[in-house]
């Protein structure tokens, strides 16, 4: 309805237009060149009109064919920035497809396409990666590190190669220049931490750990791993205070302590520790320096007053008991760390020794000593550090797992149960 009103429109103007032109009174006359026109001011207003847009049509033709060669240009860059985006999607999707070769293809195709943009250089260098050809992706990656925009990437590559071949000096080089590019980047900060544990740089990496258990096990090794007695002493004190109840850290201060004749406050951070957390090696290294039996239940008893009731304390006074001849003592601790839960194996060969002990070589002793035995075959394992990330059993603690490289997973007691990995 619209249209026709406007047709109608349009058609009403026209003719009014039309009538206005024809009404016009006189006549034109124009002379060109020795060329003469002569005609009524409608029919010439008329010309004039035509011959005016003819002018502006035959501008417009003009213009348009000039433009040609530019036209053509951009239809060709758009052409080839088209292929080159499909080339970018084809070998993205090829890269997640684990498809090197096909990826390499399609970004080298986005490379003729794009040019050697930071995006295309990135897709080249890990198509490359992919498909093994290490020396490739470095030279790509090397070619990233020369362009402003895309040097992190080309460093970030580089580290990731240095790491895998353990070409520790080389990664932390690389680091120390990514770090420049991106101070304070979560990612470059995780990837040196992990290089710091990797290479032994405690204090680095107490330095870049986030969390407290990660902390607390650098700072332990940083003590542990001093080149001086009295740098030792001041990095054990410092990770003991981080947590009073970590058997590593502890151990470390008390060592340190006696080694610079501090015995007492040795003995005091010991006792404290078995308080907070009672481990065996506490008690081994509170006890080393005494040698005489009745001393070292004595010692032991000292050392255990904090944590009366727990059945480490039960279990350590059981044995020195045994050492020391108190054979109903040590039978009485021995059932008050049963009692306390502790059904261990060495529970059940402490009970061995101390049938042999009591009963020697009768037929009953003998018999119970079997019995005792025959438990400890089947009872649960001893307590160890166990790496909570893989599961393995470790003789002594370790800042990161030796076998699965996990730094600060190692927690003292069973095996822990590990969940399991999605079919
Ligand atoms: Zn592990």
């Amino acid at each position: 309805m619209r249209r026709v009103l406007g047709l109608l429109a349009v058609a009403a103007v026209t003719l009014g237009i039309a009538w206005w032109l024809a009404g016009l009174p006189g006549e034109i006359s124009i002379a060109i060149a020795g060329f003469a026109i002569e005609t009524r001011t409608g029919i010439g207003v008329l010309g004039a009109a035509i011959l005016l847009a003819a002018l502006l049509l035959g501008l417009r033709l003009m213009l348009a064919i000039l433009h040609i060669p530019r036209s053509l240009r951009a239809w060709r860059a758009r052409r080839r920035r088209e292929r080159g985006e499909a080339a970018v999607t084809t070998a993205l999707v090829s890269l997640a497809a684990a498809e090197p070769e096909a990826a390499r293809t399609a970004a080298r195709q986005a490379r003729d396409s794009l040019g050697d943009t930071p995006q295309t250089l990135l897709l080249a260098a890990e198509a490359s990666r992919l498909a093994g050809r290490d020396g490739e992706a470095e030279a790509i990656y090397r070619r990233m590190e020369g362009q402003a925009d895309a040097a992190f990437l080309g460093l970030r590559g580089l580290f990731r190669q240095a790491m895998a071949r353990e070409d520790w000096s080389e990664a932390a080089d690389i680091a120390r220049r990514a770090a420049k590019l991106r101070p304070g980047g979560a990612w470059m900060r995780e990837e040196r931490l992990a290089l710091a544990a990797r290479i032994g740089d405690w204090e680095q990496a107490q330095g870049l750990a986030d969390g407290a258990p990660l902390r607390l096990a650098f700072a332990t090794a940083a003590a542990l791993s001093a080149t001086s007695p009295d740098r030792e002493l001041t990095l054990a004190k410092r990770a003991w205070k981080l947590e009073r109840g970590f058997t590593p850290a502890a151990l470390a201060y008390a060592a340190a302590l006696r080694a610079a004749g501090r015995e007492s406050k040795a003995l005091s951070v010991l006792a404290e520790a078995w308080r907070e957390f009672p481990h065996p090696a506490l008690a081994e290294l509170a006890l080393a320096p005494v040698s005489e039996a009745m001393a070292r239940m004595a010692a032991a008893t000292k050392l255990s007053a904090g944590a009366p009731q727990h059945a480490e304390t039960h279990f350590l006074l059981a044995r020195t008991a045994l050492d020391a001849g108190l054979t109903g003592e040590a039978r009485r601790h021995l059932a008050a760390a049963q009692g306390a839960g502790l059904a261990q194996k060495r529970v059940f060969l402490l009970l061995a020794a101390l049938e042999a002990a009591e009963h020697g070589g009768d037929a009953a002793g003998q018999a119970a000593q079997r019995d005792a035995l025959l438990r400890a075959a089947s009872a649960e394992p001893d307590s160890a550090w166990h790496c909570d990330a893989c599961g393995t059993a470790h003789a002594a603690w370790h800042p990161a797992c030796p076998s699965c490289h996990a730094a600060g997973r190692l927690r003292w007691g069973g095996p822990p149960r590990l969940a399991l990995a999605a079919p």
